[in-house]
């Protein structure tokens, strides 16, 4: 099977290899069939062939949901790019459009592999006979259901008509179930496995664990100058100071647009051309930066959390935290761009109870106008709150920081070797912890 599965990838999507040995055994357990499927893989790590594939070689047609109609148009003309029939129902649809594939779906043997839908979609009365008549025609091969936090009130992007899947899927029994999300704390794993009503689904997760990523948490209010602090591990990561050139690059993020400013000033004035940004500049100098910062033109960019997203860049050496993250979820996602390419990088935050006070506040005052606005209390908002708790922990616990970060979201406790202040030498984080609580007390 392995062999004409691979067969199959290189014919349909032009790919020599699978991107990694887990995305092969999903494919392998969705092609089975046999059972219900839960997928956890971080972003870019190609979770759509996950079911696109077996879509292909499946007889009948793989529903997909998926939340918005900019994803899925952009999955539809990509897979039809490859000659393989695909498309999508939803609101925006011209109506001879939509017979048409309605008219292709009704007839005896539908042309069409992959039929996209948002969720409000699967609600609408219009679209259930066209489902209930492929289901009891079984023509339906499976359901991949994408972006499945979106199903769990823990996670970051809610939506309501996601809960609605539960009873889709309820009504289509035979049809093994496919839920696909990128890294989930535990309790939004099992908040979508249980909304869902996957059964004893075979999960697929990757490892959190990375053990090229040194942690460490620096205590910024305990430091004489934090700038020439942050100037130094710079330094050491990107080996400036080896005779060579130094080699890669890295991130700093910044809470705000001034602390960015400032930070990229101070680190040049230092002597590290770094640059600043965020959403105050224009989109062209944006636009420019991040360019120079991608050919290695500047070593540092110093920018606000909007910058990463979809950045893939191999040689990150390091990012450093000068603010603390809102989350401990976010955290992993922001310093995980460090170490792409599998060499050993660096991932520090520079904690402060000042930060922890103001982000505290800001998450509250989110949560207290949402309430308001809304009128009651919801689970999504104790989440921002336990997930920011989480975040602080991280920060002013002893302890592994490898270890606190697979417990967060449901892995196992990783060998760490080092990989981190605590691990490396916990007498020096325990001196450090004692000296913020003096600080504070005084
Ligand atoms: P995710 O949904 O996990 O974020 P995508 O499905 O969007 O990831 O895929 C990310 C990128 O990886 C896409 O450009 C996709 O074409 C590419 N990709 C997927 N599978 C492979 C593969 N086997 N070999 C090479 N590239 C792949
Ligand atoms: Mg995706
Ligand atoms: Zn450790």
């Amino acid at each position: 099977m392995t062999t004409s599965l691979k067969q199959a990838l290189k014919t349909h999507f032009g790919f020599d290899s699978f991107k990694s040995k887990l995305q092969e055994d999903v494919v392998k357990a969705v092609v089975r069939g046999d059972r219900d499927v839960f997928v956890c893989m971080p972003t870019g790590a190609g979770k759509s062939l996950c079911y696109q594939l077996p879509a292909v070689l499946a007889e009948g047609i793989t529903l997909v949901i998926s939340p918005l109609i900019a994803l899925i148009r952009d999955q539809v003309d990509h897979l039809r790019d490859h000659n393989i029939p695909a498309c999508s129902i939803n609101s925006k649809l011209p109506a001879v459009e939509r017979r048409l594939i309605l008219a292709d779906l009704g007839s005896s043997s539908p042309k069409l592999k992959l039929l996209y839908i948002t969720p409000e979609m699967v609600a609408s009365p219009s679209f259930q006979p066209c489902l209930t008549d492929l289901c009891s025609r079984s023509l339906l091969s499976h359901l991949a259901v994408d972006e499945a936090h979106c199903v769990s009130q823990w996670g970051h992007d809610f939506r309501p008509d996601y809960l609605k899947l539960g009873e889709l899927r309820a009504r289509l029994p035979g049809v093994p179930c496919l839920a696909l999300t990128a890294t989930a704390p535990k309790n939004v794993q099992e908040d979508i496995i249980q909304s869902l009503k996957l059964r004893l689904p075979l999960s697929f997760i990757t490892p959190v664990f990375r053990n090229n990523l040194h942690y460490d948490v620096i205590f910024r209010e305990l430091l004489p100058n934090p700038y020439v602090h942050l100037h130094a591990f710079i330094k050491k990561a990107l080996m400036l100071d080896s005779g060579s050139n130094g080699q890669g690059c890295g991130i700093v993020y910044c809470r705000t647009r001034e602390g960015c400013e400032t930070v990229a000033y101070q680190l040049t004035k230092l002597g590290i051309l770094s640059k600043a940004y965020h959403a105050g500049l224009k989109a062209g100098d944006r636009t420019e930066v991040q360019n120079e910062w991608m050919q290695g033109r500047v070593l540092v960019i110093v920018a606000t959390i909007s910058f990463g997203m979809g950045v893939d860049k191999a040689n990150v050496r390091f990012v450093a935290h000068w603010n603390l993250a809102k989350s401990l979820t976010s955290y992993y996602q922001e310093s995980g761009r460090a170490g792409r390419d599998g060499l050993p990088s660096s991932c520090r935050t520079y904690y402060s109870a000042k930060d922890k006070a103001q982000i505290n506040f800001f998450i509250c005052q989110d949560v207290n106008r949402r309430q308001r606005k809304r009128g009651s209390a919801k689970e999504s908002d104790k989440a921002a709150i336990t997930d920011f708790e989480a975040m602080v922990s991280f920060c002013e616990r002893e302890g592994c920081r490898h270890a606190t970060i697979s417990k967060f979201f449901g892995d196992k406790t990783p060998n760490c070797a080092g990989a981190c202040d605590f691990c490396s030498n916990p007498k020096v984080v325990q001196a450090q912890l004692a000296r913020a609580a003096a600080l504070r007390t005084n």
